[in-house]
């Protein structure tokens, strides 16, 4: 059967107790963004549920893109049809005879909020159970955890038919927790710890420093790409590339080379505070991890950290490199981060650099670089781009009135 709606249940919304209308409002932004190549589908988001009337979009399709957006527990695709007893007899039949394979058990759920239907919930679930015996003899009634769940819903407006309910991808809906800069390489870390950050409810943009000629065109596509694996989940990232030649070049010839990993770093974070600002942003996200590399010391990190007061947000600093692994893979970024081009820090990667950086010496090699015109330069070169998932197209729709 058609499906002709889908029933969205909220996630941990339900807890965040006043806010709940700007988190509901703001779900159902991410919502349109994301289904942006279906202008058919109208969204009406109400207290406890959002309801996504498809007009003739096909369910399959937006179903994948729904299972991403961050906010959902689960949805139900569901059927709507007149409330007549006759005609819901002859839908719960046909559904059971599309999924009953000669092995599941079912259950009728009714529910309704129309009180002036004929039939309770009670009597709906005994006449339409019976309609299903009616047709397959052999099929099973369980109460508890059925295989199929056939819900019926009689509303105000229609009947609504559902059987299934889908997973969501949890988490809050991104856009509700404020902005941050996620420091985005080419590796397998950043990515995932952006992904976490988002799951979160963390609206973020992308910060990658490119290094040319050092580093080469694909080393930045390989970061754009990346990007774009995190566009379902929001619709559309912000990347901003930030050149580092000139900087990583002075460090180059002005430090000692057991200093050049700390100085980098520390230049690297300067310069994304500097863009958070500029980009009203309020927390800076990395993909560092604890003990991985010599960066990630709590002795550098400590060295590192001393250029800003601003949050750094390290998602996933205490999790094992496999479990990263494990969820670069389940969100597809794990291909694109092992392919083999070099970002700028492999290729200026000293041959040992300093596990337990001195502060004191950090200050003193600092001083023989221009710090504040190095910044500035690497500032008036930015460059902006919005990653998309999807083409641009549609309107976004006002959601206050639905509230
Ligand atoms: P990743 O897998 O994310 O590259 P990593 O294990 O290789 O991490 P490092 O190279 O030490 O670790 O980098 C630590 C963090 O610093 C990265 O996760 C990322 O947030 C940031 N970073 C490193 N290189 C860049 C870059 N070229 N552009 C933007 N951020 C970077
Ligand atoms: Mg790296």
């Amino acid at each position: 059967m058609k499906y002709s709606e889908i029933m969205v249940r909220y996630g941990e919304l339900s807890t965040k107790g006043k806010n709940r209308k700007s988190f509901i409002m703001q779900l159902a932004r991410n919502v349109r963004q994301a289904l942006i190549d279906f202008p058919e589908i109208k969204i009406h988001a109400d207290r406890d549920r959002m309801h996504l009337l498809l007009n003739g979009a096909d369910s399959k399709l937006v179903v994948p893109k729904l299972a991403k957006i961050f906010g959902i527990q689960n949805f139900s695709p569901s059927i709507r049809m007149e409330k007549d007893v006759s005609k819901l007899k002859e839908a719960v039949q046909e559904i059971i005879k599309e999924v009953y394979t000669g092995k599941e058990t079912f259950k009728i759920i009714a529910k309704r909020s129309d009180h002036d239907f004929e039939l309770t919930s009670n009597e709906l679930n005994q006449t339409l159970g019976n309609a299903v015996i009616d047709v397959f003899s052999d099929i099973k009634v369980q109460m508890k955890k059925p295989d199929i769940p056939l819900r019926v819903e009689i509303r105000r407006d229609a009947a609504y038919l559902s059987y299934e309910t889908i997973q969501g991808a949890g988490g809050l809906p991104v856009g509700t927790s404020g902005k941050g800069m996620l420091m985005l390489s080419g590796g397998i870390d950043s990515p995932v710890a952006g992904y976490f950050a988002m799951k979160r409810g963390v609206e973020i943009e992308a910060v990658h420093f490119a290094s040319p000629p050092y580093t080469s065109e694909q080393a930045l596509q390989k970061a754009k790409d990346l990007t774009a694996k995190l566009v379902p989940y929001v619709g559309k990232i912000e990347f901003i590339e930030v050149p580092f030649t000139e900087i990583q070049e002075e460090i180059k010839r002005n430090v000692p080379q057991g200093y050049w990993m700390t100085i980098t770093r520390r230049m690297m974070l300067r310069l994304t505070d500097e863009i958070r600002r500029i980009r009203h942003g309020l927390v800076i996200i990395n993909g560092e991890s604890l003990g991985q590399v010599a960066s990630q010391t709590l002795q550098s990190m400590v060295a590192i950290n001393e250029v800003t007061n601003t949050p750094i947000v390290r998602p996933v600093a205490t999790m094992d490199k496999l479990e990263i692994i494990e969820v670069a893979e389940e969100i597809e970024t794990f291909e694109l981060s092992i392919q083999p081009f070099e970002d700028c820090c492999t290729i200026f990667a000293p041959p040992q650099p300093k596990t337990r950086p001195h502060l004191d010496k950090v200050h003193q090699y600092e001083e023989r670089l221009p710090i504040a015109e190095l910044v500035y330069r690497a500032l008036a070169g930015l460059k902006m781009e919005t990653v998309y998932a999807v083409a641009k197209s549609g309107q976004m729709e006002e959601f206050a009135d639905l509230l």
